[in-house]
């Protein structure tokens, strides 16, 4: 996606341990102009698919993922990583964060999530594939149907593609960033 490309260049910021730093148009301040056309790259990508329920983490996904929802008419949830205690049927798993370097639970109302779903799962980064693989984990308790998942920006220098890849699923990113040594940004 070349516009996406362009605007990581243009005002993206690499900081130490391979984190690129999006904040003016991602991850703090957002651009809707570019999330609509994340939202339009994601359902052209899985338009031939039978999705009937898009997935994702909060807090950074759920701007590209209602995009995606809206276009597609098709519900959003969000898997949470605090659990309110007016939530009931919950499901959990634990993740282990990249960026603060931790591990935390991430929920979700089995309300929300059934055997009758097809997800796409869409988030703002892939990198070593731990908030992926929490989030299929959430599936398979579940007992949903993981169609793909669509990734804003994939760092291929952590590998998540190849762990993902291994379990099956489809995986799509709109920026692939080869690599951020030297705080140079090497996009594909
Ligand atoms: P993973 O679980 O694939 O290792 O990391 C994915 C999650 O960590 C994403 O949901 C994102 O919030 C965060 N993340 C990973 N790498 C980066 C990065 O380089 N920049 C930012 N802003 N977030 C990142």
């Amino acid at each position: 996606m070349d516009l996406l490309k362009k605007r990581i260049l243009e005002d993206g910021k690499c900081f130490e341990g391979g984190i690129l730093k999006v904040d003016s148009f991602i991850n703090h301040q957002m651009d809707p102009i570019l999330m609509k056309s994340v939202g339009v790259e994601f359902v052209r990508r899985f338009a031939s698919t039978n999705i009937n329920k898009i997935m994702t983490i909060e807090a950074s996904g759920i701007a590209p993922a209602i995009m995606t929802g809206y276009l597609l008419e098709l519900p959003v949830v969000f898997a949470k990583k605090k659990s309110p205690k007016t939530i009931e049927n919950i499901l959990t798993t634990r993740v282990r964060s990249f960026t603060k370097d931790r591990e935390y639970d991430v929920i979700i109302s089995q309300d929300y999530l059934t055997p009758e779903d097809n997800v796409l799962f869409i988030d703002d980064f892939l990198a070593n594939g731990n908030a992926a693989l929490g989030v299929i984990d959430l599936i398979k308790q579940a007992g949903a149907n993981l169609v793909g998942m669509g990734f804003i920006i994939e760092k291929s220098f952590q590998h998540g593609r190849e762990v993902l890849e291994k379990q099956g699923v489809r995986v799509e990113s709109l920026a692939i960033i080869d690599d951020l040594s030297n705080c140079t940004i090497k996009i594909r």
